[in-house]
């Protein structure tokens, strides 16, 4: 058996390699290794689980949400186990992030990817072959490679053993997923070669679709499968009006100093707004497809590093972004899919720290979804693609429940996800602040009534026509079909078109009216809406959310520093930030903010009282426990 190797890295910071794990870890002691190799106090929700399983050696599949920790479940037991471990990583972003973070916290870690020089991956692997890493990361190109496959890995499994490999982000298995990347798929060759070495599966996607193709994809053995729970409890959900104010809400929250994103359907809004918020003072940059590679790079790179406070990006930002201090996702429009809001507005508070999701939304952007959708069309015939155009309409739906919702805001997402949660969670706008609601039981019998004299002469409509009925519109087709002599004709006046659509929303969410697709949407009653016809049932509809945002919803969870407290911060963070760019890492890679907020709460005097503060391991208190307590002790001397 070979012997497990000390950690060490560039830096010269070396740690000892705490005893070999027994088989199960059981014996181990788990939380003091967390604290000596990560700094951290405690495992989050199912990590310690899943680190067992993977100490007890069994293929395992991971489902935990964005900020869950999954890397911590795989790369504590590559340090406690002799050999190395394989990572494989679909992008060079993360692969490099990750091996920053590891480095910093004494980890010998290291990857090899298309970027290197050839010569600087042989130097790699040489080192791998002789011990000298932990983990290493790698695409899976690269690991299939013939002269990878048949021979490095062999003479690394031959040699000082290969403890596991572990498939990062494994939705990409997945066709079902969104990052589909074919070359996944040819993973499961792994588990054909070396069936006995473990093979550890991690995603955010929480699709049991998706999570079932990753076990048959990659050919998990009996895999031991844990799945966290998709609560994330320091996120803030709101939904908020969309208007005039809308951009100074947006600016207000930028000038708070704090990292965010926002996100908006098409590229050239991205340009505008970054472009609008530069001008108002704001270190914001653009991202989305459009913008050439480097462009993308160094504007990802400025914001990861908190040179740039804000991003404005399309969908294409995203996957590879680790930054665990995003304090707030804007979404400006609409996102696709509920999932998909799920994900991106998840990209806020990994550290577990207080973060704020807001959605914008207005009428005007339910008409730009349609018509999107209604140009998912053939490229060659034009004719329109049903089945996709019904698939998007059924996803738009699900996003506006959600967005014209009074019920809890997290308990519509985990439901998405099969999930319950009981009670309200007392952490989204509904929960905070209950809409009142309007009786429109009126409304709604005369939009249904408008429905069922159109059934009776064998005819259906969707509701923006139903809704010109009502309302008396004089439009020439509605004339000539007849409708203007209906007895409901005109009987909707005295309401705008917006009531009257919010009506139709309402109906539809409450499950009241049945919508069905005759080539293009139309509407029929169920059983519930004759209820309502009849008077046995009662439409209540909410009204539009006050439009005056207050500062930092958020801020409410936030254990926030006394004022006192914040110029300590400030230096601590000056401090983390020269140090970080001396050696061209982001800033969290140094200390998270928790860290620092503890480090002044607690103002340790000497290096032993600073290696007690959560986020200090080891190697972070060699590194810089000198340097941080000196400023503390400096800071504290001028008063
Ligand atoms: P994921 O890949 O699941 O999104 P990461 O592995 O990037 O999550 O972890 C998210 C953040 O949580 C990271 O900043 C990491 O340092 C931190 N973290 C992970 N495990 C713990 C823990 N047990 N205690 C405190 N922080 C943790
Ligand atoms: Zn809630």
């Amino acid at each position: 058996m070979p012997k497990p190797q000390p950690g060490c890295d560039d830096a010269g910071v070396t740690v000892p390699t705490p005893p070999a794990a027994l088989a199960d870890g059981s014996a181990l002691d788990l939380a003091a290794a967390l604290k000596s190799r990560f700094g951290f106090s405690t495992f989050r929700p199912g990590q310690e689980a899943v680190v067992r399983d993977a100490l007890a050696g069994r293929d395992l599949l991971a489902i935990m949400p964005t900020g869950g920790g999954k890397s911590l479940c795989f790369q504590l037991p590559a340090v406690l186990q002799p050999g190395i471990t394989l990572v494989i990583s679909p992008l060079i972003a993360l692969m490099q992030d990750q091996v920053r973070l590891l480095q910093d916290n004494g980890i010998a870690a290291t990857y090899i990817n298309s970027s290197l020089e050839p010569s600087e991956v042989s130097a790699r692997l040489r080192g791998a072959a002789k011990g000298e890493y932990k983990l290493l990361y790698l695409a899976p190109e690269r690991l299939l490679q013939p002269n990878f496959f048949d021979g490095v890995l062999n003479r690394l499994v031959e040699g000082r053993g290969v403890n596991a490999f572990v498939v990062d982000e494994a939705h990409c298995v997945s066709e079902w997923g969104h990052d589909f990347r074919p070359e996944y798929r040819q993973l499961a060759a792994l588990r054909r070669r070396h069936a006995n070495i473990p093979l550890f599966a991690f995603t955010a996607t929480a699709t049991p679709r998706v999570r079932e193709d990753i076990v048959n994809q990659l050919a998990l053995h009996e895999p031991a499968v844990h799945v966290a729970s998709f609560n994330r409890p320091n996120l803030y959900y709101g939904v908020r009006p969309k208007n005039k104010k809308t951009y100074d809400e947006l600016l207000a929250r930028a000038r708070e100093d704090e990292s965010g994103i926002v996100y908006c359907l098409s590229r050239k809004r991205v340009d505008e707004l970054a472009l609008q918020l530069q001008s108002d003072g704001i270190a914001a940059v653009p991202y989305h497809a459009g913008l050439d590679a480097e462009q993308r790079r160094s504007n990802q790179e400025a914001f990861i590093r908190d040179d740039a406070r804000v991003v404005v990006a399309t969908i294409a930002f995203g996957m590879g972004i680790n930054k665990p201090d995003v304090r707030w996702v804007v979404h400006y429009d609409l996102p696709r899919t509920l999932e998909s809001y799920y994900q991106e507005s998840g990209r806020a508070g990994r550290d577990g720290d207080p973060a704020e999701c807001i959605l914008y939304f207005s009428a005007a952007d339910i008409r730009t979804a349609e018509f999107l959708i209604q140009q998912k069309v053939d490229p060659d015939t034009g004719a329109p693609l049903e089945d996709e155009q019904r698939l998007a309409r059924q996803q738009l739906r699900q996003v506006l429940n959600y967005a014209e919702s009074t019920e809890c805001r997290r308990g519509i997402q985990l439901r998405y996800f099969g999930e319950v949660l009981t009670g309200s969670c007392g952490n989204c706008d509904n929960c905070r602040n209950p809409r009142q609601l309007h009786d429109r039981t009126i409304e709604a019998q005369q939009f249904l009534s408008c429905i069922a004299r159109l059934a009776q002469r064998r005819e259906r409509y969707g509701g923006a026509y139903l809704i010109d009925i009502l309302r008396g519109s004089q439009a020439q087709r509605l004339i000539d079909n007849g409708h203007a002599q209906l007895s409901v004709y005109g009987i909707g006046k005295q309401h705008g078109v917006e009531l009257w659509r919010s009506v139709v929303r309402a109906l539809l969410h409450q499950g009241l009216v049945q919508e069905t697709q005759d080539g293009y949407p139309v509407l029929s009653l169920n059983a519930l809406s004759w209820e309502v016809l009849r008077g046995e049932r009662k439409v209540h509809i909410a009204e539009a959310p006050p439009s005056s945002r207050r500062k930092s919803e958020a801020a409410g969870a936030a254990e926030d520093l006394h004022v006192a407290d914040q110029p300590l911060f400030d230096r601590l963070r000056a401090l983390r930030k020269q140090v970080a760019d001396r050696s061209g890492v982001p800033p969290y890679v140094i200390f998270h903010d928790a860290t620092l907020r503890e480090m002044v709460r607690r103002a340790p005097a000497n290096l032993e009282e600073f290696a007690t503060i959560p986020g200090v391991g080891q190697a972070k208190l060699a590194r810089y426990g000198q340097m941080f307590t000196d400023e503390i002790r400096a800071a504290y001397s001028k008063v």
